[in-house]
């Protein structure tokens, strides 16, 4: 043996992102699990690690809206100045009285942790907090302006910003910016460093997870960006309803080095004026730098095997091997703690999610009356429109021992219905990508989804001749079409016991991970860093 040479047990396997492997800052208004109100927190917890896990420096950027454990102060501070009346507790002023509008200096900390792989920093600023339930609270110009402020301190962490005691800087770094909230990011980057000619390798990618947000407002609010007048018509877009409007999604479209949206089928709609909402002509014109990436899911979390809800209440883990046992004992412990008969035979409907139009919730109550022609249990877990959380509660008293409507949001029960139901409906009128459809075929449940965005990406129509396919899919968001799928689920389910056990084997057995994900995004990085 030569002396000094490595020993075996020194030798550290090459990163899966060989020669790839980068600095990379995703920045996102929400993070699971500390602040979460649908998919964009699950990515944003899940898809950093996974870019870890292949060998990345991986760092997220979230704001601080709660007195979150477990953080450690850097003890870094930072200044900057806002142009607006609305904010109050103000540090410090510096009275440049710009037409009626004061210039503020607003301070701001910056929290750390390391966690999986990945350093969490969290920016710390009045203007978040009591935002803890309400993430995108307030009024439309209080939201906008935290939004600024938030990407302004976002873009400077590498510089400031010690993780393990080295900053990431500038080299070979790219940011991921996500949904209109912090889609300034690109933005600032381009103007306040790139176009000075400093972080000239650093790159930008922006995803879309729901179109239909896009931080829009009268042209006026240009002027609370901070940005050189050139600038301006970045954000102008023309709108043949509402006029000309300032637009922050458009703009974050344009600047970003590359675009990426949450599934194949959501990136084809986003072209079209039906799926674009307005920003169709921004879409198509960036078309050449946009690539659809079906998001993964957190298999610690949302896993039967690990699921940490499924330990207590007669609730139990389960996996392929132990399916027909464990899933109908969750079911049991659903129907109970649900108030519902406990009958194995009566099939167990669940849907979860948001209460807007996005969700079909509307489709769903038109089919109520014909659900309960049927010997079926139905839950709903939902929050949002108070007409709609009405709604649930309505159900629910009408048709008591058969529905049961949850209004409110809860992780756990979330968890627990995915385990315990035998179906998840899902008619949503869009959906970017969906994550409920995709926990579900991990737990055994069957979707039954409108075929639309990721929806129609990831859930395979059943196919009883050749016994293929994954769930029922339906063409148009009508009540009608609903009824027609989930009365041939319902067939299957009663009568034909093998196909719907292959149903079920066949979704617990994809492979549903980040890890493939991860892959694709890193193409997209090295693509954006190259300018291929
Ligand atoms: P979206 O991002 O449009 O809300 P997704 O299906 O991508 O839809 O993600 C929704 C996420 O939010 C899932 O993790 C889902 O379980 C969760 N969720 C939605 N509503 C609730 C609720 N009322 N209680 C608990 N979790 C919820």
């Amino acid at each position: 043996e030569l002396d000094g040479a490595p020993k075996e047990e020194d030798v550290k396997p090459p990163p899966l992102a060989g020669v790839n492997v980068m600095n990379i800052i995703l920045i996102a208004a929400e993070c699971a699990p500390w602040c979460k109100t649908g998919g964009l927190g699950d990515v944003a917890g899940a898809l950093p690690k996974a870019l870890a896990r292949r060998g990345h420096r991986v760092m997220v950027v979230v704001p601080r809206y709660g007195n979150y454990a477990e953080l450690n102060h850097t003890g870094v501070r930072k200044t900057y100045m806002v142009q607006g009346q609305v904010w109050t507790m103000v540090l410090s002023f510096s009275f440049t009285l710009l037409g009626y509008q004061l210039h503020q200096s607003i301070e701001v900390t910056f929290y750390h942790a390391y966690i999986d792989g990945v350093d969490f920093i969290f920016i710390d600023s009045h203007v978040f907090h009591h935002l803890e339930n309400n993430i995108y609270g307030g009024q439309r110009l209080d939201i906008l302006k935290r939004m600024a402020l938030f990407c302004k301190a976002a873009v400077e962490v590498p510089w400031h910003v010690p993780c393990g005691g080295v900053c990431y800087g500038d080299g070979n770094l790219v940011f991921i910016a996500n949904d209109w909230h912090t889609a300034l990011l690109p933005v600032y980057l381009k103007a306040y460093y790139r176009d000075q000619g400093l972080m000239k390798y650093t790159r930008s990618v922006l995803v879309i997870h729901n179109i239909a947000h896009q931080g829009r407002g009268p042209p006026e609010d240009f002027s609370y960006m901070d940005l050189p007048d050139h600038y301006r018509d970045l954000f102008m877009l023309y709108d043949p309803v509402g006029g000309d409007h300032f637009n922050i999604f458009a703009a974050g479209l344009k600047a970003a080095d590359r675009i990426v949206t949450v599934s194949h089928g959501y990136a084809w709609e986003l072209k079209t004026s039906e799926g674009g909402w307005g920003l169709h002509h921004t879409i198509n014109e960036n078309d050449w730098k946009l690539r659809g990436i079906v998001n993964g899911i957190d298999t610690k979390e949302w896993s039967p095997q690990y699921d940490a809800h499924l330990n207590s209440d007669g609730y139990v883990n389960y996996s392929l091997e132990t399916l027909q046992t464990g899933k109908p004992q969750c079911k049991a412990a659903l129907q109970k703690e649900l108030g519902l008969p406990v009958r194995n035979d009566v099939p167990l409907i669940g849907f979860i999610g948001r209460l807007d139009n996005q969700k079909g919730v509307d489709l769903i109550a038109e089919a109520v009356p014909w659900m309960m022609g049927q010997n079926v249990q139905l839950v709903m877990l939902g929050s949002g429109r108070p007409d709609l959380e009405q709604l649930l509660r309505q159900f629910e008293s009408q048709h008591s021992g058969k529905i049961r409507g949850w209004v409110g949001f809860s992780v756990k029960t979330a968890h627990r219905i995915t385990a315990g139901a035998d179906i998840l409906l899902m008619p949503s009128r869009f959906e970017p990508c969906g994550l409920n459809q995709l926990y579900a075929m991990n737990y055994g449940t069957i979707p039954v989804v409108h075929a639309v965005g990721g929806l129609r990406d990831t859930v395979q129509p059943f196919d009883p001749y050749n016994e293929t396919g994954l769930g029922w899919t339906f063409g148009r968001a009508e009540a009608g079409n609903l009824i027609n799928a989930l009365g041939n689920c319902l067939v299957t389910y009663r009568e034909y016991k093998k196909s719907w056990e292959g149903l079920q084997r066949r979704g617990m057995s994809q492979d549903l991970s980040w890890d493939h994900a991860a892959q694709n995004y890193e193409e997209v990085l090295v693509a954006a860093k190259y300018q291929w």
